[in-house]
């Protein structure tokens, strides 16, 4: 796809190339100094976590891009069409807000790949596999230096206060082979997470909303007090991309995460139902796998399982709404996030004819298709030399 076609579909695209920032922006940080950034690479969130929590910047629109903003409505509206960068500046000279920056000492932030990333300031990166077990110590020696992986202190080993996660594996296009994968990496972050999030901790997850969603939702209910679905307008309302945003961890007396023995696998999930049945008043839904397909189904059970059928995880949700329980499931709400007020991604723009088309702030360091562009270009383009005589 060329640069303007792109530029042209995706206003955000452009907004974030021109702003400096490698991707989109989303406000999620406040009050949290230690940051776990999984699947970071090539390094967007980190980038945004880097200018916000280290240096200080404020985050999101300034005013003046507040009144530019207002500028271009009114044109939009006035003439329906963009204004160019010169109209857009015109009256609000000597306006400009200059940022007050508030730089942290106190802030540690890590970011983990796979994949290689460009340094970014005051952020550690890890080259590591997230559903590895060997990663949790290297993550939290990165944090903290000191640490002692024979200690036994809950702070030491839970020293984390959000966990990000933007997985997503190569994708293959088959669609649902795809989402499956995607929610595996998931699920290896949401298990990382349990192993480092303090009590209290954020989690913060890209999710595909695919059919058997309610599932998920239910899970995270069980360790996160409030579970949240955000999608921000810079997301595509045809893409099933949203974000899963948990709040206030509240582990289950007794339970241990591990990455060795990861929820999910095995009867540790229905253990864990059974725990929180003895903890907290309760009403039980049960999640059906059929064995012959493989898909997931939510019932409403009202009496607890005693023993699990294999294929059959049971999970417990804490009694929150009536409505729920009638139903037997448990939705987690939905909220439109972001600046409403600004582009929609799913809208094309007329952009003004003076724009200048800008590069990609950091271009990928290793892409897995630079080999092939080299050996199409050795071989004379998109077809060969030889092909195209
Ligand atoms: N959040 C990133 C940003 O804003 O720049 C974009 C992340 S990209 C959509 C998904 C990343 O997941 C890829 O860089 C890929 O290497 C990484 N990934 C996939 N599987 C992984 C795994 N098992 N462990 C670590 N990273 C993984």
């Amino acid at each position: 796809m060329g640069k303007s076609s792109k530029d042209k579909r995706d206003a955000y695209y452009r907004l974030a190339k021109e702003q400096g920032w490698r991707a989109r922006k989303f406000d999620l940080f406040a009050g949290v100094t230690r940051v776990v950034d999984l699947c970071a690479a090539p390094g967007s969130w980190s980038q945004v976590l880097s200018r916000v929590l280290i240096k200080g910047e404020k985050f999101g629109r300034t005013a003046w891009e507040d009144k530019q903003e207002k500028t271009r409505q009114l044109w939009l509206k006035i003439y329906g069409i963009e204004p160019s960068a010169e109209e857009l500046q015109q009256g609000q000279q000597g306006e400009i807000e200059i940022p007050k920056l508030n730089p942290r000492k106190d802030v540690k932030i890590v970011a983990i790949d796979l994949q290689p990333m460009s340094p970014l300031d005051g952020i550690t990166t890890l080259r590591a596999d997230i559903t590895h077990p060997a990663t949790i110590p290297l993550l939290l020696r990165a944090l903290d230096p000191t640490y002692d992986p024979s200690s036994q202190s809950q702070q030491a080993s839970h020293p984390v206060d959000l966990v990000l996660s933007d997985g997503a594996p190569d994708v293959t296009g088959l669609h649902d082979l795809d989402i499956y994968v995607q929610s595996q990496l998931l699920f290896a972050a949401l298990n990382l997470a349990l192993c480092v999030l303090r009590p209290g901790g954020k989690f913060v997850a890209k999710i595909f909303r695919g059919r058997n969603i309610d599932l998920l939702f239910a899970q995270l209910k069980i360790f996160f007090e409030r579970v949240i679905v955000a999608k921000p307008r810079s997301s595509r309302a045809s893409s099933v991309e949203a974000f899963i945003v948990c709040l206030n961890f509240s582990p289950i007396d007794g339970f241990k995460a591990s990455l060795e023995e990861p929820m999910g696998v095995g009867d540790r999930l229905d253990k864990m139902a059974k725990m929180m049945a003895r903890q907290m008043p309760i009403v039980t839904s049960t999640c059906l796998q059929d064995p012959e397909t493989g898909t997931w189904s939510m019932s409403p059970v009202t009496t607890l399982p005693t023993q699990s059928a294999p294929g059959i995880v049971e999970v417990t949700l804490p009694d929150t709404e009536a409505s729920d329980r009638q139903k037997g499931r448990w939705i987690a709400p939905f909220l439109a996030c972001g600046d409403l007020s600004a582009f929609d991604a799913d809208a094309s723009y007329h952009l003004p004819k003076d724009r200048i088309t800008l590069e990609p702030v950091q271009p990928p360091t290793a892409p897995p298709y630079r080999r092939a562009l080299e050996m199409r270009k050795a071989a004379g383009g998109a077809y060969g030399k030889t092909s195209l005589g």
